[in-house]
């Protein structure tokens, strides 16, 4: 079976993800440095405590390694904008001595996560993926640079890469024990979660967006499908496939107060909340066309009615 290195799986998405490669049959190897991701969600004897600075280190890890998913990277919209060197350093020069490490080891298949952050306000939606990059933060420039820079390997390199467009990813793996745990915790569900469990009352960023209730608009992709989007990424470049980049999201869209809503519902209790200003660098409606992915990679959402992913969530947070 194939061999991949999974960068960032330590982390929410990147532990969910390995967890279906291996369920999928394939050999994994974890490279994190774990400074944002924990111990607990990788098994010791796969787990490899490395820097992506570390050209060297990370050219010994790839030796017979089949392809690499790349998750190890700094996701928060608005540290990005405090810290942009912070995120410039670790999000571009890791990927870059990552994708050098690539070149002296010879492997040339790459699933990198991307977001749906490079389309800043599109014009456009649900959003195509030959919209423009128009990010709104130095997190989703970090993403769109590196989007373009795996262009220009396929064409000087033969480096075969499928980057995919993260819409909201949410929800968790219960049973495996994986799921969400940002520290600080700045997203939506985690956080109407604990409004519900703790009585806090949590902030709703902005009323008067032009969306029927006045909050924004997103879509929210269960992590499972997520992870599976990459399972299949994976699948197209170990058939030979080419470079491309897919949205990944459900192309329905919900706004913040359905969501509180929905777990209201699930948890039966009230959700306090208090209503603040808009956030910055928030787009109004972010809701993806990932027609793409289905119709190239044959991948469907299956786990990513509301609901679901609340239920998800919230047997993780009780867990
Ligand atoms: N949001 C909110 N209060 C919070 C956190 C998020 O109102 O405490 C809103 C946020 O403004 C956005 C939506 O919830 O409209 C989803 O935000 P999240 O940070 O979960 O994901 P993002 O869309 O930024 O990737």
């Amino acid at each position: 079976m194939p061999k991949i290195l999974v960068t960032g799986g330590a982390g929410y998405i990147g532990s969910i993800t390995a967890h279906h490669l291996l369920r999928s049959g394939y050999e994994v190897v974890v490279a994190d440095d774990l400074s944002r991701g924990y111990r607990h969600n990788v098994a010791p004897e796969r787990l490899h405590v490395v820097r992506l600075q570390d050209t060297d280190g990370l050219t010994r890890l790839l030796e017979g390694i089949d392809a690499v998913v790349h998750f190890a990277a700094y996701i928060a919209v608005g540290e990005s904008t405090r810290e942009p060197e912070l995120y410039f350093s670790n999000n571009i020069g890791g990927t870059l001595s990552l994708l050098e490490a690539m070149a002296r080891a010879g492997v040339l298949r790459l699933v990198f996560s991307s977001t749906a952050a490079v389309y800043g306000d599109p014009q456009k939606v649900p959003i195509p993926e030959d919209a423009p990059f128009a990010p709104l933060s130095p997190y989703g420039e970090s993403k769109a640079i590196i989007e373009r820079i795996l262009g220009e390997l396929d064409r000087y390199r033969g480096l075969r890469s499928v980057a995919l467009r993260y819409f909201n990813a949410c929800g968790a793996e219960p049973e495996a024990g994986l799921g969400e745990e940002h520290q600080p915790e700045t997203h939506l569900i985690p956080l109407l979660l604990r409004a519900a469990t703790s009585g806090q009352p949590i902030q709703i960023f902005g009323n008067d967006y032009p969306t029927p209730d006045g909050t924004c608009i997103r879509d929210y992709i269960h992590v499972r499908d997520l992870a599976l989007a990459h399972v299949a990424a994976l699948e197209h470049l170990m058939a030979g496939g080419g470079s491309d980049a897919f949205n990944v999201g459900t192309g329905a869209g919900h706004s913040v107060m359905e969501v509180l809503r929905a777990v209201e519902e699930e948890t039966a209790r009230k959700v306090p909340f208090t209503s603040a200003p808009r956030r910055e660098g928030d787009s109004p409606i972010l809701v993806a066309d990932s027609r793409k992915l289905q119709r190239r990679l044959g991948w469907r959402p299956q786990r990513s009615e509301l609901r679901q992913i609340v239920q998800d969530a919230w047997r993780f947070e009780l867990h």
